[in-house]
């Protein structure tokens, strides 16, 4: 008996949350192969904006003539209305990457309804026509899906990330993980916001000297927008 109730609540998990979460990772690998265009990447920031470290790295992106797509926690980016209006105007693509950063596996139907209500309304009241989305850890559940089709929104995910987040790396190991394993055409995961010990901060002092090593190679940086529309 007990034995039963444990496999049909592993089935209801697998069906709420893992399957829809699986089905879009194979996606974004088959969808992959054929947006890619040569010589270039996207750089993609995730759990920004924050006060510390964003206008920063809009400045590194401004000096080397860069431009990235920010998937913005909503909740963050109401309190930074100015970084939100920074990105736009210069040329920024901004999307969305919840509410509040909460992993969909865990999250009821309610919850995931209201996440994405409050955040369309705040990136509304911003001036920001949100149309890209790339949910926290990449995790859905069913609900999230829902959501995804009924605010006509494309889910962006990543093909490369350097653990940028991680209290202990340091901005060497994070630049020469980039340099290894960023392949043309890639879509790249870093941050500004979030992470341990002043992570963001490592990021940015990586991706100064990284930048100008792929510029003199010859790569240019494109947004989502030029990959998907
Ligand atoms: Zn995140």
């Amino acid at each position: 008996m007990f034995l039963n109730f444990i496999i049909i609540i592993l089935v209801l998990i697998l069906a709420y949350s893992i399957i829809p979460t699986y089905i879009y990772k194979f996606n974004h690998k088959l969808l992959n192969q054929d947006n890619k265009k040569e010589k270039s990447f996207y750089l993609t920031f995730d759990d920004g904006p924050s006060v510390e470290y964003t206008s920063s790295l809009l400045d590194l992106l401004k000096e080397h003539d860069v431009r990235a797509t920010f998937f913005v926690v909503a909740s963050f980016a109401k309190s930074n209305p100015s970084i939100i209006k920074r990105m736009k105007d210069e040329g920024h693509i901004i999307g969305l990457h919840s509410f509040e950063h909460r992993n969909a596996l865990y999250q009821s139907r309610n919850y995931t309804k209201c996440d994405f209500k409050k955040s369309m309304e705040i990136m509304n009241e911003l001036g920001v026509e949100v149309k890209y989305f790339r949910p926290p850890w990449g995790h859905f559940n069913i609900n999230t899906v829902f959501e995804i089709k009924k605010y006509n929104l494309k889910t962006v995910l990543w093909d490369v990330m350097a653990e940028d987040w991680e209290g202990k790396t340091t901005s060497k190991v994070i630049a020469k993980k980039l340099i290894d394993r960023s392949k043309s055409g890639d879509i790249i995961c870093l941050h500004d916001g979030r992470g341990k010990n002043e992570a963001p901060s490592r990021t940015i002092e990586a991706l100064g000297v990284v930048l100008p090593i792929w510029k003199g190679k010859g790569y240019e940086f494109l947004t989502v927008e030029d990959r998907y529309e």
